[in-house]
């Protein structure tokens, strides 16, 4: 079996018994939206109860508040009318273990895995990457609870959203399961209208 045969047949399975999941309607019924974390060991669905149709999950490297991410928000919100918000970055976040330097230093040295050593990233070889991973802005964190409390933030001001929806800010413990609500960060989330 091959990765992709796995999930075609894991699919499949699905589809076999996908009965009435096919009268969900567009916008999310439980009207809330998840900004977080890529990592394999964050299950939003899982870990914050929802079923398909229930709430919007928007993911990338650190769960960060990118300009795309807020992109997708002000949809979630505007268009399919999402009325909370949760932020919520993670212990143990790949994201804390290089910085902007260091991974344009990697891609310049090679574009294959590198490995993650008690010293931190690095590459196996250096046969020749690109240079193009130093304009990169790679959105790395070097605090959980500062890095979430600044995505609220930026979010919280940000021209396209709507001052009345509430932000909240977690950090998810890999450790436990479970997610600890950053005050400063709900705080700075709170609505303002
Ligand atoms: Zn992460």
């Amino acid at each position: 079996m091959t990765i992709k045969s796995d999930v075609e047949s894991a699919n499949a399975a699905y589809a076999e018994s996908f009965g009435d999941k096919a009268d969900l309607a567009l916008p999310p019924a439980r009207g809330f939206l998840i900004l977080t974390c890529m990592d394999a060991r964050l299950d939003p669905a899982k870990y914050a109860g929802l079923a398909e149709g229930d709430a919007h999950v928007v993911r990338n490297a650190g769960g960060r508040a990118t300009d795309d991410a807020i992109r997708s928000m002000v949809i979630s919100h505007k268009l399919l009318g999402t009325r909370e918000w949760f932020v919520i970055h993670h212990t143990d976040c790949g994201m804390l273990f290089f910085d902007d330097g260091l991974m344009g230093d990697l891609l310049a040295g090679s574009l294959e895995t590198a490995e993650l050593t008690p010293e931190g990233f690095r590459n196996r070889s250096e046969p020749g990457g690109s240079t193009e991973g130093r304009f990169v802005k790679w959105h790395t964190i070097a605090d959980q609870e500062a890095s979430v409390l600044e995505d609220v933030t930026r979010i919280r001001h940000h021209p396209l959203v709507n001052p009345a929806i509430p932000i909240y800010g977690y950090v998810y413990d890999v450790k436990t399961g479970r997610m600890n609500e950053i005050a400063a960060a709900t705080g700075a989330g709170r609505p303002r209208s």
